[in-house]
């Protein structure tokens, strides 16, 4: 397989580029752009339509600089690019593989683990990645008002046991810097709860989300933050990408990431190697690798469990102890994930 992998790009990140929100709504969300933009043949259109008529395409302008042109194997675009496998269902495929519906006791708020809750921060992401298992999550359903959070605060109140709060999404980084202020100004008053984790890709898709208003109230806050990132492939990592994680620590912040073993990106020894030794470089310690859920449309990114154990053998081999990430899979009804 072709490695495909870039060296560091070194230049400094531009000052002057837009800001985060101009970014995201000037972000690339039909077939026809995005194939012309990287240059690449009509063959790849009617797929690439019938995906997004599933799952609406979303790729920004500061990822789609990284995806190397008139590549249809890029690992980079292959995660945002529909293609004609989606529309195939095979069995045990489904749309909600996690059964998240039957874990929220308030609306918004997902309680599966002891000691820590999901909070569904924002509905929207910044790019939409194809093998996702929330692609037909029901957001509009689940994402609280100001109002109805009070719901979710009171239920973390009531609960002493929970020390932990974990903002996702969608990708919690998509709402606003004033919401996010107010719901950890909320957090915070909850002598219980310890610690803040944000579950995010926006520092990877848009490196200027990371800005002085969303570093300001995170700074600022007397819990303890974790922000665990995900990124699949080294070539996710550019200076702008290593710059944001370095506001992210000067800010106080943990920095973790979470990965997907998807066929055909990052499906070898030698990309999860780099990829360690690279978020390694940018501050970044490896967490979790998830094998992909069984949500309908991504079937064709699966790796079977006696290959992902195998390339997870082999990877030990490459990196220090403290550079493997945990290969693990979500299984419904289960007090933890489950390492493989
Ligand atoms: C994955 C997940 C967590 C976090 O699990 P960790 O093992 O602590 O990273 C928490 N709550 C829910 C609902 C999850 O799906
Ligand atoms: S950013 Fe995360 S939640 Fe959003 S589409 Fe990608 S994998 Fe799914």
């Amino acid at each position: 397989m072709q490695e495909n992998i870039i060296i560091a790009d070194k230049r400094p990140s531009t000052q002057a580029s837009a800001s985060w929100q101009r970014q995201l709504s000037q972000a690339i969300r039909d077939p026809a752009t995005l194939c012309k933009r990287l240059s690449l043949d009509e063959s790849w259109l009617p797929g690439a339509a019938t995906g997004h008529q599933l799952f609406e395409i979303c790729v920004p302008d500061a990822y789609l600089t990284r995806i190397v042109p008139n590549d249809p194997n890029d690992p980079l675009l292959r995660q945002v690019l529909p293609v004609i496998d989606e529309a195939s269902t095979p069995q045990g495929y489904v749309t909600d593989p996690l059964e998240e519906a039957e874990h929220q006791p308030v609306k918004g708020l997902i309680h599966k683990y002891a000691g820590r809750v999901l909070l569904i921060a924002s509905p929207a992401c910044a790019i939409n990645c194809r093998y996702c298992f929330r692609r037909h999550f029901p957001y509009s359903e689940s994402s609280p008002s100001r109002a109805q959070w009070q719901e979710a605060l009171d239920y973390l109140r009531a609960d002493t046991n929970l020390h932990e709060a974990i903002l996702s999404g969608g990708d919690p980084l998509a709402a606003s810097d004033k919401q996010l202020a107010w719901l950890v100004e909320q957090l915070e008053g909850i002598p219980h709860l310890k610690r803040l984790r944000i579950h995010t890709r926006l520092p990877v898709v848009i490196p200027d989300r990371i800005d002085s208003a969303f570093l300001g109230w995170l700074a600022a806050t007397r819990l303890q933050k974790v922000v665990v990132l995900h990124i699949n492939h080294p070539n996710e990592i550019d200076q702008a990408v290593i710059d944001a994680c370095t506001r992210l620590k000067q800010a106080g912040a943990t920095l973790l990431n979470q990965s997907v073993l998807l066929r055909g990106i990052n499906d070898s020894v030698s990309t999860l190697a780099t990829l360690s030794e690279r978020l390694f470089e940018a501050g970044v310690l490896p967490y979790y690798l998830h094998v992909v859920d069984p949500v309908q449309g991504a079937a064709h990114f699966d790796v079977p469990d006696d290959e992902a154990k195998a390339l997870v053998k082999q990877l030990l081999e490459h990196l220090p102890g403290f550079l493997m990430p945990r290969l693990v899979r979500e299984i419904p009804g289960k007090a933890s994930k489950t390492p493989l």
